[in-house]
């Protein structure tokens, strides 16, 4: 073995700038839209978000100072490791090098905490008491109770019903930072009351849970909505995950041949590749590929299209890959990864061709998680084995053609509070859910018709 198995920056290397892809990208990111066709103000969107947030989700300044307050808070778990998957690399018998970023190591157990630490701090400095947000499979809800916990921010999740019932952990842990959790829909907002009228049982969604959570937000002064992902300032904080790891592989002379990264939102693949797109741009060949799984195959399957960010239609209009505001992804375990749309820059960027994506069925992403548990120690969350299936997919097509390349990929969080999941498929009761055809036809159908 060499001596980098662990590739760690010191605590002066956390990066002092965001890097902010918008600066870069070959075309303007397409605007947000009115159902009517005009732009969405920035002004329009400060009644729910922080000023500096909104200015960030605008600006096309390339670096975005990281103020000192939360670059302290980051120390806490940044910089992050970069690992060398050698014992899976000599396991796989594959002559290319493995490296992952391991975002498992923030109090929240993934990279979410990068933006939900940003996003706290923000809204505190602008005088808001009080945050809403939606949570799927708990990891951004867990990200935001942390982060409210540490600057005095009252913080209420709407939690994605069936995960409510099915990760009863999650729960107690944004509770133990102070939260307030309650199973969406609900019948607070007229958001849930409308779905729950439809549907007594529904089980919820992230589209729903994001509905609730706006609305809220809108109603009242003190109280500001998040979202842990998408959103482009999202995206922006999570650069933090790419620029370490260019420099940790400069210590150890590398550079990457290719990326994956996991695939709901795009927050952790933006924050990843989008510091390697410059030297992208400059003609270096590396290959970016966001992976996605197939029940939920938004850029693979979806249409690149003006829609909605929830499932009411309160949030303005993005062009971006999307199966549709009103698609119900199948239960699957990798709950971070079941939203109908993407980030708009991710999306932009793959339709442009300069991202890549695949997508992967459940059932190989966990047997990828558990062949890199048993070598690698970590037990990786349901979303992140998505990454860990297709680079170790890479590295046995180099063991075919004999190139030595450089595969890296982000572990964007760890699989502690999905132990039920793992469960089920060692019990074989998991199963492969390909979205079906018919059912998305019929959820694009819906897709909102912009005037011109
Ligand atoms: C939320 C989450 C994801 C997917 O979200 P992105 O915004 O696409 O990064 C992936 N992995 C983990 C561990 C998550 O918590």
């Amino acid at each position: 073995m060499s001596q980098h198995t662990k590739i760690l920056l010191e605590e002066s290397e956390i990066p002092t700038h965001w890097y902010n892809v918008i600066a870069d990208m070959p075309n303007p990111p397409s605007p947000y839209l009115a159902p009517d066709g005009t732009q969405v103000p920035a002004d329009a969107m400060m009644a729910i978000f922080a000023p500096d947030l909104v200015e960030q989700e605008f600006s096309t300044q390339r670096w975005i100072e990281i103020p000192t307050e939360i670059r302290e808070i980051y120390r806490l778990w940044r910089p992050s490791p970069l690992f060398r998957a050698q014992r899976l690399e000599t396991i796989l018998g594959t002559p290319a090098k493995i490296y992952y970023k391991y975002e498992g190591v923030s109090p929240s157990g993934s990279h979410k905490s990068n933006s939900a630490i940003a996003q706290a701090y923000y809204n505190k400095i602008a005088g808001i008491t009080r945050l809403t947000t939606e949570t799927g499979a708990g990891q951004w809800g867990s990200a935001l109770s942390l982060a409210g916990s540490m600057f005095g921010l009252t913080v209420r999740v709407y939690m994605v019903k069936v995960s409510y019932d099915q990760k009863p952990f999650r729960r107690s842990m944004m509770q133990t930072w102070g939260a307030e959790v309650l199973p969406s829909p609900t019948t607070l907002t007229e958001s849930g009351r409308t779905i729950l009228a439809n549907d007594p049982h529904s089980p919820g969604s992230l589209g729903i849970a994001i509905s609730e959570a706006v609305e809220e937000a809108a109603s009242r002064k003190d109280t500001n909505y998040t979202l842990g992902s998408v959103l482009n300032h999202v995206l922006l904080h999570q650069t933090v995950i790419g620029l370490e790891t260019r420099k940790q592989l400069e210590k150890v002379g590398d550079y990457p041949d290719i990326i994956f990264a996991p695939c709901g939102g795009g927050s952790n693949v933006g924050g990843m590749m989008f510091p390697f797109l410059a030297d992208k741009a400059a003609g270096k060949q590396i290959r970016l590929v966001a992976v996605e799984p197939t029940s939920c195959p938004t850029l693979t399957r979806g249409r690149y299209a003006y829609d909605y960010g929830d499932s009411m239609g309160l949030t303005p209009l993005m062009n971006m890959y999307t199966l549709g505001h009103d698609f119900m992804p199948p239960g699957i375990h990798a709950g971070g990864l079941r939203y109908h749309g993407d980030s708009a820059l991710v999306s932009q960027l793959y339709h442009e061709g300069i991202l890549e994506a695949q997508a992967v069925a459940q059932l190989a992403t966990f047997k990828a998680g558990i062949q890199f548990a048993k070598a690698e120690g970590i037990i990786p969350a349901p979303e992140s084995n998505h990454a860990i299936c297709a680079a170790i997919d890479e590295a046995l097509r180099c063991k075919e053609t004999g190139e030595a390349k450089t595969i890296l990929f982000t572990l964007s969080g760890h699989g502690h509070f999905d132990m039920s999941a793992y469960d089920k498929y060692l019990n074989n009761e998991l199963d492969d859910l390909i979205y079906p055809e018919a059912a998305l036809q019929a959820s694009l159908s819906n897709l909102p018709i912009v005037s011109s």
